[in-house]
C-alpha cells in the first residue's frame, strides 16, 4: 500500500451529514494590521471541504472529516454568508476558511467568492485560504480587491517531505508560480509550513522548518509556523495511537522562531500552536507549557525575540537529548 492509499484507507467510513446553511464555526481573535494588534474575524463556512482530502489527504490534516461529495448550493452559501454578517462588528481583520479552498470553484462558486470577498472589501486584511492549483488569473480576476491576502499551505520548502511526510497534492514549483502570479497582481501571500511532518526525528524537523521558513519568506508576507496537532481520521493520530509519533516540543518552535526570524527582516513570523500544551499538540513537560505558550504568542504578535528572554524549564534538557539521540522518534517506519 502507498502512502497515498493509506491516507486515504483511514478516513471515515460514511461522511457526516451537515446542516448547508450554517457556517461551521465564527469567533474573533486578535491578529495584527497595520503594525497595530486588532481584532480579527474568524469565519469558517461549510463547503464540500478540500478537493485533495476526497481524494487521498495529507497525512496530518483532519478536513477529510469536513469534507463531502456533494457541494454547497449558492443559495445554502448565500445563507451562511448572511448569519456570518449578522455577528461581524467589522472587525479590521478577516479570516475566511473553508476546510479547503475559497478559491476552489467546486467549494464556492465564483459568482460566491465575489460576492463574499465585497462583502469584507472594507476590512483592512481580508485573508483566504486556497491550494496553489486555485491561484490562477482566471480564478482571481473577478475577486482580486485591495485587501485580499491568500494563504496557502506549502508545508515545507522540499519535494520529497512533500511527498513522503506530507503526501500534499503539490511540488514547491507550483508555489512558487502562484507566488509570482500573486506578487505581480499585488496580492499579499501568507503561507503556512509545518513543525514535524511524521517520519522526522525532532532534530530534522527543526532543520526542515527553519529551511522552509528562510524559503518561503522570499515570497511572503507572513508565514505561520504550525506545529502538527493530531486530528482525527489521519495517518498522524494513527501512528500517534501506537506510540511511534510525538507532536513537536514547544522548545522546537521556538528554537525555529529564534533561527530564523533575524534572517527574514520584515516578513512576520507567527505561530497559534492549536491544541497546545496538550497531548495532541506541541508541548512540553507541562509544568512550563502555558508560560511558553504564552510567549510564543506574544510574539507572533509582537515579533519581539526577547519575549522569549528568561523562559527555562528543566524540561529543557529532557528537549536537548531528544535532538542528540532522535529519541522518541527515532524509529524506522516504512510504507512498502
Ligand atoms: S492540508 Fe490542505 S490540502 Fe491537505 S488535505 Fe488538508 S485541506 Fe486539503
Ligand atoms: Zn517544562
Amino acid at each position: 500500500m502507498n502512502l497515498q492509499e493509506l491516507v486515504r484507507s483511514l478516513r471515515p467510513e460514511s461522511p457526516r451529514e451537515f446542516d448547508e446553511t450554517k457556517p461551521i464555526a465564527m469567533w474573533t481573535e486578535k491578529d495584527t494590521s497595520k503594525g497595530e494588534i486588532v481584532d480579527a474575524f474568524v469565519l469558517i463556512l461549510r463547503t464540500r471541504g478540500c478537493y485533495w482530502a476526497l481524494n487521498s489527504g495529507c497525512t496530518m490534516c483532519g478536513y477529510i472529516n469536513d469534507a463531502r461529495m456533494e457541494p454547497v448550493s449558492d443559495e445554502n452559501m448565500e445563507i451562511q454568508l448572511e448569519k456570518a454578517l449578522k455577528r461581524y462588528r467589522g472587525e479590521k481583520v478577516v479570516k475566511i476558511f473553508t476546510s479547503g479552498s475559497f478559491l476552489d470553484p467546486n467549494e464556492i462558486s465564483p459568482e460566491m467568492q465575489v460576492r463574499i470577498a465585497r462583502a469584507f472589501k472594507d476590512a483592512e486584511r481580508f485573508i483566504v485560504e486556497s491550494l496553489p492549483e486555485f491561484v490562477t488569473e482566471k480564478i482571481l480576476e473577478p475577486v482580486v480587491q485591495d485587501n485580499l491576502e491568500i494563504a496557502i499551505g506549502l508545508e515545507s520548502a522540499s519535494d520529497e517531505v512533500l511527498e513522503r511526510n506530507v503526501n500534499k497534492s503539490f511540488r514547491v514549483k507550483d508555489y512558487i508560480r502562484a507566488a509570482e502570479l500573486m506578487s505581480e497582481i499585488g496580492i499579499a501571500l501568507k503561507t503556512y509550513l509545518l513543525l514535524k511532518p511524521p517520519f522526522m526525528t525532532e532534530n530534522e524537523a527543526i532543520e526542515d522548518a527553519e529551511r522552509s521558513v528562510l524559503f518561503a519568506a522570499k515570497y511572503s508576507s507572513e508565514i505561520s509556523l504550525n506545529p502538527i496537532n493530531i486530528q482525527s481520521h489521519t495517518l498522524v493520530n494513527r501512528l500517534w495511537k501506537r506510540g511511534e509519533y510525538r507532536p513537536p516540543w514547544l522548545w522546537s518552535v521556538i528554537e525555529v522562531i529564534k533561527a530564523t526570524k533575524p534572517e527574514i527582516g520584515d516578513v512576520r513570523l507567527v505561530s497559534w500552536p492549536t491544541a497546545g500544551g496538550l497531548q495532541r499538540g506541541a508541548h512540553n513537560c507541562g509544568k512550563c507549557d502555558k508560560d511558553v505558550l504564552k510567549a510564543i504568542e506574544e510574539f507572533s504578535l509582537t515579533q519581539d525575540l526577547s519575549v522569549f528572554d528568561g523562559l527555562s524549564c528543566s524540561c529543557i534538557d529532557e528537549w536537548k537529548d531528544v535532538l542528540q539521540t532522535g529519541d522518541s522518534l527515532g524509529f524506522e517506519w516504512r510504507i512498502d
